[in-house]
């Protein structure tokens, strides 16, 4: 089942997510519905408290080229355990940022550690685009926005944007 995906500025999206203590049937059927917003969207990341769920969750899948079989990953509670002095810089966006894109340097290679959908540990090394939307993503559970990168005047454009186009949605109903 799909879930509506909050727009920011809300003050869910700004607050810490809390660790997941069981992987519950709930939980699972949530990273479901997570996933299914994600490729409608479509996405190719998606946070929990940007469906207003306040757990350590995300979901990602940053296969883009067409005929790539897709490679739907869910965690719970992921943390970066090692990241490399090397860095990237992406153009990001964000599914609660809809239509805004800037420029954001992170670590190029960092190593995640996470509880997969069927409570077993992971660990695993990513790079390239994966290595830049997982810390987008685990960025979300800490509150934090990509725009949060960006000097405040960019940010304060990008964020009248987003309250005019949340009152023109809710004019539209
Ligand atoms: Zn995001």
């Amino acid at each position: 089942m799909k879930r509506p995906i909050l727009i920011h500025p809300d003050p869910r999206l700004k607050k810490v997510a809390k660790p997941v203590v069981d992987v519950s049937d709930a939980l699972r059927e949530l990273a479901d519905d997570m996933l299914e917003t994600m490729y409608d969207a479509p996405g190719i990341g998606l946070a929990a408290p940007q469906v207003g769920v306040m757990d350590r969750l995300i979901v990602l899948d940053c296969i883009k080229k067409e005929g790539e079989s897709p490679r739907p990953l869910v965690m719970f509670n992921p943390e970066v355990i090692a990241s490399s002095e090397e860095e990237n810089t992406y153009e990001e966006g964000c599914l609660s940022i809809p239509e805004q894109y800037a420029d954001v340097t992170r670590p190029a290679d960092v190593t995640v550690r996470w509880i997969d959908r069927d409570g077993a540990l992971q660990e695993e090394t990513f790079d390239g685009l994966w290595a830049t939307c997982v810390q987008h993503e685990i960025d979300h559970l800490e509150g934090k926005l990509f725009i949060d990168y960006l000097r405040p005047l960019k940010r304060q454009m990008i964020t009248r944007k987003m309250v005019k186009l949340k009152r023109e949605m809710a004019r539209a109903g």
